[in-house]
């Protein structure tokens, strides 16, 4: 039986117990990323979190089936039908075909999730590869009365479905009154939205298939109702995505799904909260923005990124900054150092049964993450537990790899970094300035070792040099 876990249901805005409709098993949907672009480091923060809900369910003994599309077709500049599909807008902007740029920056995306540690899904679907359900899915809508043709595009009928919005807490009568009517006349409301476009909307379009409305292309919302539905069936545990979802995607995605199935979509919905930049949001539509490449090319580990992320609930807003980076660098490059003394000091331990101290620090461990991933209490458990007069080395290793396995920032396997020849030859010389109390010559070559990344420690045994 997995231990409980509590999760804030954006359905209900509460904690609630997780019940899986099958026990011991979650079915998890992620809204994967459109990949017309490099992944900033904002969307990032959101995979980190779905990463973190996936581990902490596996910790708690669950066998998660986490699916992710990846939005090839079909998402406009808009949310709200508007515009080109940013598809095309990058195949454009780059001179290349649209499914090149789709296999370009999808591989980039898992580049990025691999430098993070974030667990591959065991489903990543494209939305190019899963048209005819999309198609199958709209003719049930249309059966139903939910869907209407107009002007050679298929729309849902926000009218004719009653709960719409009640997810969101949509104010309908006001976002009406404030609508632009002029985006798109074909609309008999305009808070429709599109299920599929044909020609009429954009000449040209690159990307196109045969349907029973005429030769064209999905819109957005569709694929993950359609996708979720193919891999997870019509109802499913959790369904994550980042907090704008919630307004118009993932409103949108209850309607079609429910609308469909006359069942409920998905049970509980979970939301990670945004990165923001000087109190905006980071977007990749506004052409600047901070990728994990930039972090690299200053010289951050990418799992400082992580551990930054680790620092901050989920669920609020996290501010940017680079001091704020660089907190976390060296909080890591602390806890890398202390691996390594603890790794030496280490001995075997002397019985199989664990200590009543380790018991009760995965405990304590355990009720923060299963409290809603609370990530910067379980922290404080690690560095708790690290510090603890009444844990011996080999006890706080075990400790590290029992926390990492959610956390994933490496720490168990890391080892001593070994420092380049020229750096070993500096810290020698080193020695003979000393010896020579030649403190000043001493102190610059301990510099231009730092200013290479190692600190150097004298033992008895000759100078060590260990990574910063
Ligand atoms: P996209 O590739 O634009 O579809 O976005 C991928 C994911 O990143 C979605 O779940 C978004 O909600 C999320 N996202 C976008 N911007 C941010 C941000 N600044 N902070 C956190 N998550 C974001
Ligand atoms: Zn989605």
């Amino acid at each position: 039986m997995p231990a409980p876990v509590y999760l804030f249901n954006t359905l209900g805005r509460k904690v609630e117990e997780l019940v899986p409709l099958r026990e011991g098993h979650v079915g998890l949907y992620c809204c994967g990323p459109t990949v017309y672009n490099f992944p900033h480091i904002g969307n990032l923060r959101t995979y980190v979190f779905e990463d973190l809900l996936v581990r902490t369910l596996r910790h708690a003994g669950y066998t998660v089936h986490h699916v992710m599309n990846i939005t090839d077709v079909g998402h406009l500049v808009s949310d709200a039908d508007d515009g080109e599909d940013k598809m095309l807008v990058a195949a454009k902007r780059e001179g290349k075909r649209s499914e090149d740029i789709a296999r370009y920056y999808t591989e980039v995306f898992f580049e990025h999730c691999r430098a993070l540690n974030i667990t591959r899904p065991d489903v990543v679907c494209n939305a190019t590869d899963h048209i005819q359900q999309m198609i199958a899915l709209i003719q049930r809508l249309e059966a139903k009365g939910l869907a209407y043709q107009s002007g050679g595009n298929v729309y849902f009928d926000v009218q004719q479905f009653e709960s719409y919005g009640e997810f969101a807490g949509l104010d309908l009568e006001n976002l009406r009154a404030g609508a632009r009517i002029e985006v798109d006349e074909q609309k008999r409301g305009p808070l429709d939205f599109a299920l599929w476009f044909t020609k009429s909307k954009f000449e040209n379009q690159e990307l196109q298939w045969d349907s029973p409305w005429g030769r064209g292309y999905p819109g957005w919302h569709i694929e993950c109702s359609a996708m979720a539905i193919e891999y997870l069936g019509e109802t499913f545990d959790i369904h994550c995505g980042g907090i704008d979802h919630i307004p118009v995607h993932h409103t949108n995605e209850i309607a079609q799904s429910e609308g469909a199935t006359g069942k409920p979509f998905a049970k509980v919905w979970m939301h990670g909260g945004f990165l923001v930049v000087s109190k905006e949001k980071m977007a990749k539509s506004s052409g600047e923005f901070l990728t994990l490449q930039v972090l690299l090319d200053r010289g951050y580990d990418p799992l400082a990124y992580r551990l930054f992320c680790l620092s901050a609930g989920y669920r609020g807003e996290l501010s940017w900054s680079w001091e704020a980076l660089d907190g976390a660098f060296s909080t890591l490059k602390r806890l890398r150092n202390l691996v390594v003394d603890l790794k030496a000091k280490a001995q075997a331990p002397q019985s199989d049964t664990e200590s009543q101290a380790v018991t009760d620090a995965k405990a304590a461990f355990d009720r923060e993450i299963f409290n809603d991933l609370n990530m910067p209490n379980a922290l404080a458990v690690l560095h708790q537990s690290l510090g603890s007069q009444s844990l011996a080395p080999h006890e706080k290793l075990a400790l590290l790899a029992y926390f990492d396995s959610v956390l994933g920032l490496k720490l168990p396997e890391w080892e001593e970094q070994q420092a380049p020849d020229e750096l070993l030859i500096l810290a020698q010389q080193r020695v003979q300035a000393r010896q020579e109390r030649n403190w000043a010559e001493a102190d610059r070559l301990r510099d231009e070792i730092a200013a290479a990344g190692f600190a150097v420690e004298d033992t008895p045994s000759g100078p060590r040099l260990k990574k910063l």
